[in-house]
């Protein structure tokens, strides 16, 4: 046998996943029929991306609701200066569709509220879904909504030189909100008042940490990424930690919390032929027909969201009209500004004045007035690709997928 054979060294040279495909239990087909939705485009993003993309996985979709600024340059592979002011997600998009060698990689990105616009059914779609996050709150929203799924997803974290990679596999507990303490758990809804309105005034936490780090965290958490979309045995349910200062590299078994409520999932879905852009209207006559829920079905709103038609001030009784849900709602728009601006002392406190709310939280087509009827279910509030409630006259619950033709253009 001839060492060296010219004709099949260039064919070598023309496969640009030679080099990773000599690894004995690689699969690159299983990586490029892969669909992994990577959370967080910012300093741990950019790198988990980049390595997606080298890597050759076919379907990327990227979610963030952040702009990029200055600051983030050091610590972003993907960012140039120019992009200073643009959507994370759209050039960490645009950067790694370059970066790939794939001409049919999909790229698709979503720059908005991961925990308010991010339905169950987009989790149901993806293989596979990557934490690059810096706050609890999205994280418990990423673990609900993949328990919800079953969708395994990987959480990354760093502080300084320290960093952790931990991998959550549903139904296999534990999970990611097994072992988070009472306080940090409260502190994760402090972007919101205690309506679940936003906060104008809340600053996110800056994290002392550098590009090397995000690199180390982030090709952990890849590679775990990998090694299971090969089909390869990886530590779910246990924390990978390295602390870079003192080269501290430890594995950590967590353990399942039987007190801990993330653990739902659904018991059947039916995707039906609507999506967010649908009519309220056209929804609950099509699911009020026998051979869904039947007549009087209502949406159900209540446990996920809550839509606020008025509020109404308990001190003047003027009534502001909303008709939006909780989270496209500053908290100080219950502020009255009819008592406020007659220099009431409890208005310049700061705080929410006592407004009474008048929500909605349950639609059918009887009890919801024409107005609501022709809202499209993105007015309401429904994420992309939701699975919703719909509660029968019985009250018997059943859960409809909706489709999606906007925002996941290429990954179905
Ligand atoms: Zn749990
Ligand atoms: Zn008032």
């Amino acid at each position: 046998m001839k060492k060296f054979n010219i004709k099949s060294s260039v064919n070598i040279e023309e496969n640009p996943t030679d080099r990773q495909e000599r690894i004995s239990w690689w699969s690159q087909e299983k990586l490029k029929k892969a669909k992994v939705m990577v959370v967080g485009a910012g300093a741990i993003g950019n790198e988990t991306l980049k390595n997606l993309a080298l890597l050759g996985i076919g379907n990327i979709f990227i979610v963030d609701f952040d702009i990029i600024s200055t600051s983030n340059l050091s610590r972003t592979v993907l960012f140039r200066k120019d992009d200073v002011g643009r959507k994370k997600a759209e050039v960490a998009a645009k950067r790694i569709k370059e970066l790939a060698f794939y001409d049919d990689i999909n790229v698709d990105w979503f720059h908005g509220d991961l925990v308010w616009e991010i339905g169950t059914g987009i989790y149901e779609e993806m293989d596979l879904v990557l934490g690059c996050l810096d706050n609890v709150e999205a994280r418990m929203s990423i673990n609900k909504q993949c328990w919800l799924a079953k969708t395994p997803w990987i959480d990354s974290g760093m502080y300084e030189l320290g960093m952790r990679v931990e991998f959550y596999n549903p139904p296999q507990e534990p999970c990611y909100q097994c072992n988070l303490t009472p306080q940090q758990m409260q502190n994760a809804n402090k972007r919101y008042s205690c309506d679940q309105a936003k906060l104008k005034a809340f600053d996110e936490e800056k994290m002392p940490t550098t590009q090397i780090t995000s690199a180390i965290v982030s090709g952990i958490q890849v590679q775990e990424a990998i090694k299971f979309l090969c089909g390869e045995k990886v530590a779910i349910g246990k924390k990978i930690y390295f602390q870079g200062k003192n080269n501290d590299f430890d594995i950590f078994s967590k353990q399942a919390n039987p007190l801990c409520d993330a653990h739902a999932s659904y018991p059947k879905v039916v995707t039906i032929p609507f999506d967010v852009h649908s009519k309220l209207k056209d929804l609950l006559t099509f699911i009020s027909q026998d051979m869904y829920a039947g007549k009087h079905a209502s949406l159900d709103f209540r446990g996920d969201r809550a839509f606020i038609k008025a509020v109404s001030c308990r001190t003047c009784f003027s009534e502001i009209s909303f008709m939006r849900p909780t989270f496209r709602i500053n908290a100080d728009e219950f502020i009255c500004e009819n008592c406020k601006t007659k220099g009431k002392s409890y208005a310049s406190t700061n705080t929410n004045l006592e407004t009474k709310k008048i929500t909605q939280e349950v639609f059918n087509l009887e009890n919801t007035n024409q107005k609501l009827l022709n809202f499209t279910l993105h007015e309401l509030g429904v994420p992309y690709m939701h699975i919703i409630a719909i509660i029968n006259h019985k009250g018997k619950y059943s859960y409809f997928k909706l489709i999606d033709k906007t925002i996941l253009k290429t990954i179905k």
